[in-house]
């Protein structure tokens, strides 16, 4: 009996190891299939979304299809991003490691994580209570200590956390949020998504520099929409 149970522990273990590898494999070629394939080429930015275990943030019965080139659900009708928009978007950001960056809309913690990697801290803002606190205990788990999780309304931004080196947004409002360009360091960069809802939006790259805000409308693009709390 305690061989046989000590045989089914060691198959255990071999069949997690293989499993770990076979997603370390996947999560390496999706960054050359779908990340350097298309340019994305920011050495940080690629070495996080190796490292990041993307299938842990989707829910069980979408692992397998964690790799693949597309946006997933995630449960309360939100979505995670594919992989080349979450790479797109942080490389966008030029991020530096004592950078402080805040997201807004942190759905499964995936891109809180991917910046995580790569930077000092990071905020980040969900309007639904229970992703937030979902994702917050996801990332605890992993031991990420520089992500802090808020559960709100992101439009205000976080006022007493500002300025932040960069801030991108994940949920599409029509317009661009107030508060978070006044919450941008001179010097920051913010990508958002910008349009109606339901509708093809645009991935806008939004500088400032010496107090002069430069705008760059970048590629269409297509996220859940920016909600407001009543
Ligand atoms: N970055 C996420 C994907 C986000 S989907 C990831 O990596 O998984 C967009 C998220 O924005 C959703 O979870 C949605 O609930 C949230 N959201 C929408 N409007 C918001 C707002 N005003 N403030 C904060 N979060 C918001």
């Amino acid at each position: 009996m305690k061989l046989l149970i000590l045989i089914g522990l060691i198959m255990g273990t071999a069949a997690n190891r293989l499993f770990s590898q076979d997603e370390q494999s996947q999560r390496h070629n999706m960054v050359r299939q779908q990340l350097e394939a298309r340019g994305i080429n920011h050495r940080a930015t690629l070495e996080a979304m190796r490292k990041v275990q993307r299938h842990l943030f989707v829910p069980a019965r979408l692992r397998a299809h964690a790799y693949t080139d597309s946006p997933l659900s995630i449960g309360q009708g939100q979505t995670i991003s594919q992989p080349y928009i979450v790479a797109y978007m942080t490389q966008l950001l030029d991020l530096k490691p004592h950078h402080r960056v805040l997201e807004i809309g942190t759905g499964s913690g995936y891109q809180a994580a991917v910046l995580a990697e790569m930077v000092e801290q990071v905020f980040t803002i969900e309007i639904v209570k229970e992703l937030g606190q979902r994702a917050e205990k996801l990332l605890d788990s992993l031991g990420y200590d520089n992500v802090s999780v808020v559960i709100g309304d992101g439009y205000q931004g976080l006022e007493a956390e500002a300025p932040f080196d960069a801030i991108i947004v994940t949920a599409a409002p029509d317009n661009i949020p107030h508060p978070l360009v006044e919450q941008l360091k001179d010097g920051g960069k913010m990508v958002i998504p910008v349009g109606p809802p339901a509708a093809i939006q645009t991935l806008v790259l939004m500088e400032k520099r010496e107090g002069k805000i430069v705008e760059t409308n970048l590629t269409p693009v297509r996220f859940v929409p920016f909600t407001r709390s009543q």
